[in-house]
């Protein structure tokens, strides 16, 4: 098994050797080569101590150096060197609390979380795989090293990393491995948000985020995302409708592109109709005001997860216009631009296709047709650098002010009568014209 190292690794790699100590590229980037994957990044492990690989390179950052990792720079690239190490309890950060330094290269893969992750690699000792990680990525399956219900009472996150690398690689998880994540599940409580948040990212951005569906069916959602449970059991009998909410929300994430904020917003786009439910005389499911309701959800449910504001403030958007459907006339078109804001599109067309396409084929056809010409009003709008907000419109409060209008709040209202003016008639967008507007 031969696995072509990029030069600055190999120079690592010998460096190393030279000095006397041994080195291998380790985790990710042997199983992203062995996969025909380029990686990410190329990370080492080896026998010296932090202070000794210091000595060996010339430029270095103290990255992690009480858990053993120093960061070597070779020209602008920087490549994270790691000690041999045995770990201790994790604690809510990325490193565990304490960390022993062993000189046994097998003692450090065997701390590694998934056999796909623990296989190390150099050229003069080819791949050191003491745990089938090669038969594992052959049959596509996460299973832990060593004891699976062990390796989680360590580290509960390892729970959530099973479904997230099962979700990028499109493989399964082990049996004993799933059956110990559905016995200790409620232990992913113990664990910080941002390292949920983190993982969470990476599934959804997956090319396989359907495997949400695994952090549902062993009980992890139930702990860090219950509102997904609750879409989950949530029927929808309407004709526009085949699915749960959930499984509809899968499929919406499935049908937009990989972004960050386009898949949270097709997982959030729905959050609230479990709550908004109602049923008519017929039987029929109505969820009115779920858009709104939603927004609001999203916005808990997004810090409580710790997200940064500009994603939250994003995402709440889409999903509170995912089902703003103006009628297909420039007016209202840019009346629904100045509603949600220029930064809501083109992402809102994607999300809006992806929630068509996860429906019931009734009346598909004609909803998409809808979608692509609101999309093309939308283009024209642009492209004409027509006005649809209060900062676009010829005049501002300090012409009205030249004007002879007192300051105060009547500027404001004013220039909320002139956009809806302007929203109507781009035309009527000039200085002269709207002053005039004014002085009458
Ligand atoms: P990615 O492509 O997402 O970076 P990766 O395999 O490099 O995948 P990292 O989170 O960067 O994953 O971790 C690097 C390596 O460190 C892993 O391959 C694994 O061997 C080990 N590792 C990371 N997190 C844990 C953990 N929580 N428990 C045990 N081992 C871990
Ligand atoms: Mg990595």
């Amino acid at each position: 098994m031969r696995i072509v190292l990029p030069d600055k690794v190999k120079f690592l790699i010998e460096k190393l050797n030279q000095y006397g100590y041994e080195a291998y590229a380790v985790g990710g980037c042997v199983r992203d080569s062995l996969l025909m994957q380029k990686p990410k990044d190329w990370d080492i492990t080896t026998s010296a101590l932090p202070a000794q690989i210091k000595k060996v390179f010339p430029h270095t950052v103290d990255t992690g150096i009480a858990h053993g990792t120093v960061t070597v720079l070779l020209g602008r690239e920087g490549f994270e060197v790691t000690t041999y190490r045995i770990d201790g309890e994790y604690e809510d950060a990325r490193h565990p609390k304490d960390v022993f330094f062993t000189s046994n290269l097998y003692e450090d893969l065997k701390r590694r979380d998934f056999t796909i992750n623990a296989m190390a690699y150099n050229d003069s000792g080819g791949l050191v795989d003491a745990f089938d990680g090669i038969g594992d990525l052959r049959k596509g399956v996460i299973r832990c090293v060593g004891d699976a219900e062990e390796r989680f009472s360590e580290d509960a996150l390892r729970m959530l990393r099973a479904v997230r690398f099962a979700a990028q690689l499109g493989f399964g998880i082990d049996k004993r491995t799933a059956e110990a994540i559905k016995k200790r599940s409620r232990t992913i409580q113990l664990v910080s948000a941002e390292r949920i948040c983190a993982e969470l990212v990476k599934l959804l951005i997956s090319n396989h985020p359907e495997q949400l569906l695994k952090a549902y069916e062993t009980g992890l959602t139930s702990v860090f995302l219950p509102e997904f449970d609750d879409m989950m059991q949530t029927k929808q009998n309407h004709p526009h409708h085949c699915l749960t909410v959930g499984m509809h929300t899968v499929e919406t994430i499935r049908h937009v592109p990989p972004q960050k904020t386009l898949r949270l917003a097709a997982l959030f786009h729905d959050i609230a109709k479990p709550k908004c439910r109602t049923t008519d005389e017929n039987g029929i499911h109505h969820f009115r005001g779920h858009p709104l309701k939603g927004e609001e959800m999203t916005g808990q449910i997004m810090r409580r997860l710790k997200f940064d504001n500009d994603t939250i403030r994003h995402v709440c958007k889409l999903v509170r216009y995912h089902d703003d459907n103006p009628p297909l006339s420039a007016g209202s078109i840019r009346r629904a631009l100045n509603r949600a804001g220029q930064d809501a599109y083109p992402a809102l067309f994607a999300l809006k296709r992806a929630d068509i396409l996860s429906q019931s084929t009734f009346e598909r056809e004609s909803k998409l047709a809808y979608v692509d010409e609101y999309e093309k009003i939308y283009h024209d709008i642009i492209q004409k650098k027509e006005c649809f907000t209060v900062q676009d419109l010829a005049v501002n409060g300090s012409d009205l002010i030249a004007a002879g209008m007192r300051q105060g709040k009547e500027i404001g209202e004013t220039l909320g009568k002139l956009l809806e003016l302007v929203l109507e008639d781009p035309a009527q967008n000039t200085k002269e014209n709207l002053l005039e507007h004014v002085i009458k």
